[in-house]
């Protein structure tokens, strides 16, 4: 029987990629087919306000292999991923972004390694040409940071495009949380995984849709996600001042016995004050993270919401 592969596409106004990247993708088409394998295009449009959706509509008039599903809103690269999973089913999986910056080409050389057993083959990109200098920087700083303080592997320079078996699929859609960071997910879970590693290219047409605090935003989802070092970090210090506050209560009840009780010192006191004060609210703010990602999880709002669904030609809003 013949097999699918899926590649599941988050778009978000990338009105002038769909058509380019559904060239590239079908590139591979003779490749698949002598492997007895199809491929099916599912595009998944994340709230666009361009003529995204269109674009796809065309493409499924066309060309049956092609489905999409279409949300409510924007809910971010994440959470369409994950509607792209529950969207239609495929014995394998790849996700690509739409602006071709994880390179088609490398299909059959991921599926080549699948063919060999790996459950997953998974890509990094080397060097960061054409980024920001910041950018790369933090970037760098965030993988250094959770290496030391995680103990789920992150790579650095991991991207999103990772082709899997149908085992590997399922498991990550039974992990239904609600801050999604794929990246540690696919460490968490383990198995077998072929790292390939591919020079950074840049993005086809439009614009990256990430800013600079979306992505500090998204570090720390995958920090309080994998990790719980920052709030036992919290403890280590509430404790740490405790045992200086224990010493200086002794030194000063000693020198005052000894001394008399000078009035001076004040100056000292406000430093100790704000200082302490601030580590205080800083601790306070870490635990109001975490809590803040907890009420999140237990409200079990779905992902994504679905407004429209289409496959086989055909397009759907009554669901
Ligand atoms: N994307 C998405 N929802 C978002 C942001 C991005 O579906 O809220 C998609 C986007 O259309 C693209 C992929 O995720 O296909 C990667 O986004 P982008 O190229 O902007 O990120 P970068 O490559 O700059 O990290
Ligand atoms: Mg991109």
């Amino acid at each position: 029987m013949k097999e699918t592969l899926r590649i599941i596409v988050p778009c978000f106004n990338e009105e002038a990629n769909i058509v380019d990247f559904y060239h590239e993708a079908m590139k591979n088409e003779g490749y698949f087919a002598d492997n007895d394998v199809d491929i099916d295009i599912c595009f998944v449009d994340d709230g666009s306000t361009d003529n995204t959706l269109a674009e796809i509509k065309k493409l499924i008039k066309k060309d049956k292999r092609v489905c999409f599903v279409s949300l409510s809103r924007n809910f971010g690269k994440e959470a369409a991923m994950y509607a792209g999973l529950e969207l239609k089913d495929g014995e394998y999986t790849v996700f690509m972004d739409a602006d071709l910056q994880d390179p088609p080409s490398l299909l059959p050389e991921m599926f080549e390694y699948i063919k060999q057993g790996y459950d997953t083959v998974a890509t990094r990109r080397v060097g960061r040409k054409g980024e920001p200098m910041i950018r790369s920087f933090f970037a760098r700083c965030f993988y250094k940071l959770m290496k030391k303080i995680s103990k789920t592997e992150i790579v650095d320079g991991a991207r999103d495009f990772r082709m899997m078996t149908l085992q590997v699929s399922d498991m990550i859609m039974e992990m239904p949380e609600y801050n999604r960071f794929s990246k540690g997910l696919y460490g968490w879970l383990g198995y077998k995984t072929k790292w390939l590693e591919f020079e950074n290219v840049e993005r086809r047409k439009g614009e990256t849709k990430w800013s600079f605090w979306k992505l500090f935003s998204y570090s720390l989802d995958g920090i309080t996600a994998f990790s719980t070092a920052p709030l036992r970090m919290a403890s280590i210090l509430g404790l740490l001042f405790c045992v200086i506050a224990f010493i200086f209560i002794l030194i000063i009840i000693v020198r005052a016995l000894v001394f008399g009780d000078p009035t001076a010192g004040w100056p000292s006191l406000v430093c100790i004050i704000l200082l302490v004060s601030g580590v205080q609210l800083f601790c306070i703010g870490i635990i109001g993270e975490y809590l803040a990602k907890t009420y999140m999880e237990v409200k079990k709002r779905p992902i994504y919401v679905a407004k429209e669904i289409g496959y086989d030609h055909y397009s759907s809003s009554d669901f």
